[in-house]
């Protein structure tokens, strides 16, 4: 079952590009802390600006609280997002010389990074054996049957164990892509889905 899954998701998303656009490892951690709850279309709209003008943690760390909040008003959540990224920044520059530590259990320690955000780019930057689960991830998990699992680390634990080979970040990503285009959350395209056959959800309601 998982190498079918898997294998279908690579016809569909053969070569899996990042949507949110960075130019290097803090880049990368800045833009998915403000993806939370926004899309990665007005994200990248945010950063163009953002990172043009403060590449890094240093330049960044230099922004009040007032304007870092008016930079990046539109991605919602504001208040803490700035709060969390200049809290961030004077960390890494603090601590860590200005780099993104290679490590997913310091990366979750850092303020704004949630287990998800270390798990995501710690595999797509360092090749970090994680798999990010977000809502796309733990729903078309869910459904296929591939997990039972309620919770994001539920299903990041089941997985890890069931199918280590695809602990990954390409496999990540094309979980969310599938459950972005094809496997959303209202609509499925299952009409169109070779993987109806096998799918728990599909069967539950086609009885
Ligand atoms: S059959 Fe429908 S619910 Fe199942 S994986 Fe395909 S699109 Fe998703």
């Amino acid at each position: 079952m998982i190498n079918k899954v898997m294998e279908y998701l690579i016809e569909l998303f053969p070569n899996p590009k990042p949507e949110l656009n960075y130019n290097s490892d803090f880049q990368c951690l800045v833009a998915v802390i403000l993806s939370a709850q926004c899309t990665d279309k007005r994200v990248n709209v945010v950063t163009s600006t953002l990172f043009r003008d403060y590449p890094d943690s240093v330049s960044m760390q230099k922004l009040t609280q007032t304007d870092l909040e008016k930079l990046i008003y539109s991605t919602g959540f504001y208040h803490n997002k700035a709060k969390n990224i200049l809290a961030l920044c004077k960390v890494l520059n603090e601590k860590f010389n200005g780099k993104v530590p290679n490590d997913p259990e310091v990366l979750e320690t850092l303020p704004g990074v949630g287990r998800k955000t270390a798990n995501v780019v710690s595999s797509a930057l360092f090749g970090a054996k994680k798999l990010g689960v977000d809502t796309h991830v733990l729903r078309v998990t869910n459904r296929l049957g591939l997990v039972d699992a309620k919770t994001p680390l539920e299903v990041e634990k089941q997985w890890t164990k069931k199918y280590p080979q695809f602990v990954n970040h390409d496999s990540h990503f094309r979980l969310v892509l599938f459950g972005r285009y094809h496997c959303k959350a209202q609509n499925p395209n299952c009409a169109n889905c070779k993987l109806s056959g096998e799918c728990k959800f599909f069967k539950s309601k086609n009885l």
